[in-house]
C-alpha cells in the first residue's frame, strides 16, 4: 500500500500491528494486506458488528486488530494448524484481548457449525483457498440478514490474472478453484457481492 496513505490511517494498536506484521513477513505467514485490514475494520465499524466469525486465524494478526477496535466486539476464530493456534493464543494473551476472542483449534470443514452463534454480523473467510465454496455454504447459515461475508485473496497473489504460463498442475487446479468460487459468488442471488481490488483481491458479500 502507498506508504503516505498508510501512515495517515489510524489503527487500534500500531505497535502490536507492526510487531505481528514483522513476525508474519519474517516467517512467511500470509496475513491480510494492510489495505485489506483498513477496509475490514471500516466495514466492522459501519455495520456496528459485535459478533464476528473468522475462518483462518494464523497468528491472530487480523483477529487482534478487529478485537482492539472496541471492547464489545466478540470474535470466534477457527484455525486448523496446532502450531499456528499456539502462537495465536500467545499473541492474543499479550494483546490482552483473550476475553473477546474464542480460538477454536479445528478444521473448519469438519467443525460442527451448530456449536457456533446463530447471528454473526460479519464472517471473514481467509483459510484454504480451494475450499472457499465449502466454507461459504457451511457458515453462511450462521450469518444474520444484512450481515457481510468478506473473502480474501481472490486474485491469489496475482496468479488469477497473470498472462504467464503456470507449469505446476496443482497450482493450475488451485487457480481454477478460486476462479470457480469467484464466478459462483458473483452469481449467488442471496448476496450482493462487490469484488474489490484491495490487497490481494477481496469480495464483500451482503446477505439480502
Ligand atoms: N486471517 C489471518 C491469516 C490467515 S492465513 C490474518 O489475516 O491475520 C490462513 C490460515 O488458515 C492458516 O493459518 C491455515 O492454517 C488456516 N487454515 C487453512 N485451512 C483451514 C481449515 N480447513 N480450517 C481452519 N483453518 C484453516
Ligand atoms: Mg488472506
Amino acid at each position: 500500500m502507498n506508504q503516505y496513505l498508510s501512515e495517515l490511517n489510524k489503527l487500534p494498536s500500531k505497535k502490536i500491528e507492526s510487531q505481528l506484521r514483522k513476525y508474519a513477513t519474517d516467517n512467511k505467514v500470509p496475513i491480510v494486506s494492510e489495505s485489506g485490514l483498513f477496509y475490514l475494520l471500516l466495514l466492522i465499524q459501519l455495520l456496528d458488528a459485535k459478533n464476528i466469525l473468522e475462518i483462518g486465524t494464523a497468528i491472530a494478526y487480523s483477529t487482534i486488530q478487529m478485537a482492539l477496535l472496541r471492547p464489545d466486539i466478540l470474535i470466534d476464530t477457527i484455525e486448523k494448524s496446532e502450531e499456528m493456534a499456539k502462537i495465536a493464543r500467545d499473541n492474543i494473551k499479550n494483546a490482552k484481548v483473550e476475553r473477546q476472542i474464542t480460538l477454536i483449534q479445528a478444521d473448519a470443514l469438519d467443525y460442527n457449525e451448530q456449536d457456533l452463534k446463530e447471528n454473526y454480523d460479519l464472517i471473514f473467510i481467509d483459510a484454504a483457498k480451494a475450499q472457499y465454496i465449502n466454507f461459504f455454504e457451511k457458515y453462511e447459515k450462521r450469518l444474520r440478514k444484512g450481515g457481510i461475508i468478506v473473502s480474501d485473496n481472490l486474485l491469489f497473489h496475482g496468479l488469477l490474472t497473470t498472462k504467464e504460463k503456470i507449469d505446476s498442475r496443482n497450482l493450475r487446479a488451485l487457480i481454477r478453484k478460486i476462479r470457480d468460487y469467484n464466478d459462483w459468488l458473483s452469481k449467488n442471488k442471496k448476496y450482493d457481492t462487490q469484488f474489490l481490488e484491495i490487497g490481494d483481491g477481496m469480495a464483500v458479500s451482503l446477505k439480502k
